[in-house]
């Protein structure tokens, strides 16, 4: 029966941008008017859709995730009066089949939201009080980890990144057709923490070995990061129009984190060197944060 089970949540579940919309689905089924998608590693690693929706009674948690479950449908008459994206109740079971599922939920009526763990069968495996508003936050983690072969499809950047393509434009769809919608799309969340000097304030050393008195840290690992340094470089020395600034260094210090998928230590031994696979978007981060600081744009 797992087998059965598997290979009939493989034809409902067949790809990244997939999942995103059934959640999605769900979400504005329930009424949500504002939803929040996180994906890592392109959705791989971790699919996480939050909506500020009705939430799941407690009746039906039991069996949100079991086939053929929907609240959405009663009887033959609401089949004909359908206003729903969902009523087969088969998304969510599935889903459970082909990743580890967990759904963080609460309902008006509830004083605190529940997180429940499904199984690949979709029963609750276990549940405990969580900290979440009204609404619902479903989080699919390794997609696809029991069939090898679409994992391995996914395995090229090229093949992610057009499926990153029809997820976002596929939020675009939801945004213009469902105007107010509050949507959201992270992917591989970035966070920058900092110490920079304040604006004005000259902290910096202009002799040759100043880059040592900017500290860059990814994911508590000291690193060296070119890129980094310049656009720092760039955006601190830009105060100082009137001095040479090749040399000009803040005294800073930068801390970036990244999930651990998306970035390589292994190029130097010594492990200084790091790769983020997502470096463009570090440094955009990185200059939007700059920017709203030092108030330097560059073309
Ligand atoms: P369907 O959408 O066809 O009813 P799903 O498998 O997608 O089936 O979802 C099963 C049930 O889980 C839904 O009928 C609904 O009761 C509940 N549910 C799932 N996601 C949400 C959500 N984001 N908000 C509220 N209820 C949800
Ligand atoms: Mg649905």
């Amino acid at each position: 029966p797992d087998t059965v089970r598997l290979l009939s949540s493989s034809q409902v579940i067949t790809s990244l941008v997939n999942v995103v919309k059934e959640l999605m689905e769900n979400s504005l089924d329930a009424e949500a008017s504002s939803i929040d998608v996180k994906l890592e590693n392109y959705g791989l690693d971790r699919i996480e859709v939050r909506d500020n929706g009705l939430g799941i009674k407690a009746d039906d948690t039991p069996v949100m995730a079991v086939t053929h479950f929907t609240s959405k449908i009663c009887s033959n008459e609401d089949l004909e009066r359908l206003e729903t994206y969902g009523f087969r109740g088969e998304a969510l079971g599935s889903v459970c089949s082909v990743a580890e599922v967990s759904v963080i939920t609460k309902t008006e009526e509830d004083d605190v939201s529940t997180q429940y763990t499904l199984n690949f069968s979709g029963e609750i495996v276990s549940q405990k009080p969580s900290h979440l508003g009204q609404g619902t936050t479903v989080s699919v983690l390794k997609l696809f980890k029991n069939i090898p072969v679409r994992r391995q499809y996914y395995s090229s950047t090229k093949k992610c990144k057009e499926e990153l393509k029809k997820i976002q434009d596929l939020l675009v769809a939801y945004a213009i057709i469902k105007p107010g919608l509050r949507l959201t799309l992270i992917h591989n969340r970035i966070l920058l923490e900092g110490f920079f000097p304040k604006p004005g304030a000259d902290y910096s050393s202009t002799s040759s070995s100043s880059a040592d008195k900017t500290f860059i840290f990814v994911n508590n690992r000291p690193v060296h990061q070119k890129d980094i340094m310049k656009l720092l470089r760039q955006h601190y020395s830009a105060q100082y129009p009137d001095t040479p600034t090749r040399n000009r260094y803040p005294t800073a210090m930068l801390k970036i984190t990244v999930p651990p998928s998306s970035v390589d230590v292994n190029l130097t031994p010594d492990k200084t060197q790091v790769l983020l696979h997502d470096k463009e978007a570090v440094l955009t981060a990185l200059d939007a944060l700059l920017v709203s600081l030092y108030g330097y744009r560059h073309n």
